[in-house]
């Protein structure tokens, strides 16, 4: 399997991620997307799909993580070819399918014979119950359950994807356990951001988010897969803080030797990570729907290394507010989604941290003590 290492978020991002369809059988309270019930027809078609793969290879030298997600990717009748080209062109390929009885054994085993290398499932509860509330769809934990059972079959490495809101907080012990009973290669914590169907479900506050990355990282030292958050980069600073008091290796997934497919340091909105939606327009996350050109007509590593919101982005020193005054700035810079989602403004500072920096710029932290990623 390709490990891209090194990488300079300036000129290439370590994760693209890419929408295949908007199309999902579920009809989740948290859904970025707002996904919808059919296919849209204005959707990549199957050569568009091998032209942006062939894109990446702009990135060269570096090889980008390749997420296929929806909507349901598997609503995809040409998924198993868009894997192999994929694969071919040397790209290490990711899937993340909906709790549905659409990625059938079968379909998977396919998928895994085309060259898929890892699969990310999203489980919001530790029982049918608490999951099946959260995907607002009764069936979506056995069907989820058995995609689990597929991916652990056919070996192909696993990870799980939890939602931190306030409805999945009281339940996030127990799912902390739930998980710990599979081989994982990596458990990840997507934080809150209240945009598409999540804008009318509630956050956690600054307060309970500081509790749960503790959790985490006091996890992260006895389990043997690794743990990322997604749009909470302050996990970077809990690490960073942790380390320092003593005693921890902010690593997990050390026991087992098991390598996770993380980034080699903090991957965040537009840095290290692109998205492109299910009709070719590029975004620097899911999260962050500010649309920055299109696969169509435009080359997806200029707007990348040169579009002023990507450049923005990854610019510390252009963060406002308390963010921009924060030693951790530069390994942290909060989640450039919720700040966009709270003020429209990409540079805000994220409203979920309770680090208050003093009243003038803080001198930056080294970011080489840290190795767990987030984003
Ligand atoms: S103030 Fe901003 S940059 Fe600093 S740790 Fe919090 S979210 Fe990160």
């Amino acid at each position: 399997m390709t490990q891209p290492l090194a990488v300079d978020f300036d000129r290439a991002p370590f994760l693209v991620i890419w929408e295949v369809t908007r199309a999902c059988a579920l009809a989740c309270v948290h859904c970025r997307a707002d996904a919808i019930a059919r296919r849209d027809p204005r959707e990549l078609t199957t050569p568009e799909a091998f032209a942006l793969i062939d894109q990446l290879q702009a990135f060269a030298p570096a090889r980008p993580l390749f997420v296929l997600t929806g909507g349901d990717p598997m609503r995809r009748p040409d998924l198993a070819a868009i894997v192999r080209y994929a694969h071919d062109a040397g790209l290490t390929v990711a899937l993340t399918p909906s709790g549905t009885a659409a990625a059938t054994h079968a379909r998977l085993a396919e998928l895994k014979a085309a060259g898929l290398s890892r699969i990310a499932v999203s489980l919001d509860g530790p029982d049918p119950e608490t999951h099946d509330a959260f995907r607002r769809v009764r069936g979506s934990y056995a069907n989820t359950m058995k995609i689990i059972d597929s991916a652990l079959a056919l070996d192909l490495p696993l990870q799980i994807n939890t939602t931190v809101s306030r409805m999945t907080l009281p339940h996030l012990d127990a799912m902390a356990a739930r998980v710990a009973e599979w081989p994982l290669a990596l458990w990840a914590a997507f934080f809150l951001v209240k945009t598409g169907r999540g804008a009318a479900l509630d956050q956690v506050s600054p307060e309970e988010c500081e509790g749960v990355l503790h959790r985490l990282y006091d996890l992260s030292q006895s389990v043997p897969f690794g743990i990322k958050t997604t749009e909470a980069p302050q996990f970077q600073r809990v690490i960073w803080q942790r380390d320092q008091a003593g005693g921890g290796t902010g690593r997990g997934g050390a026991a087992t030797g098991r390598r996770p497919l993380r980034a080699p340091r903090s991957v965040g909105d537009g840095k290290g990570f692109v998205f492109i939606d299910h009709v070719g327009e590029i975004c620097p996350s899911g999260f962050l729907p500010v649309r920055c050109g299109n696969v169509r007509t435009d080359s997806l590593a200029t707007v990348y290394r040169t579009h002023g919101v990507f450049t923005r982005l990854r610019d510390p020193d252009a963060l406002g507010g308390k963010c921009g005054r924060c030693r951790f700035r530069e390994i942290c810079g909060g989640s450039r989604s919720r700040a966009y989602a709270a003020t429209g403004a990409i540079t805000a500072s994220d409203p979920l941290c309770v680090y208050q920096p003093g009243p003038t710029v803080e001198p930056l932290v080294e970011p080489e003590a840290l190795s767990t990623s987030s984003r």
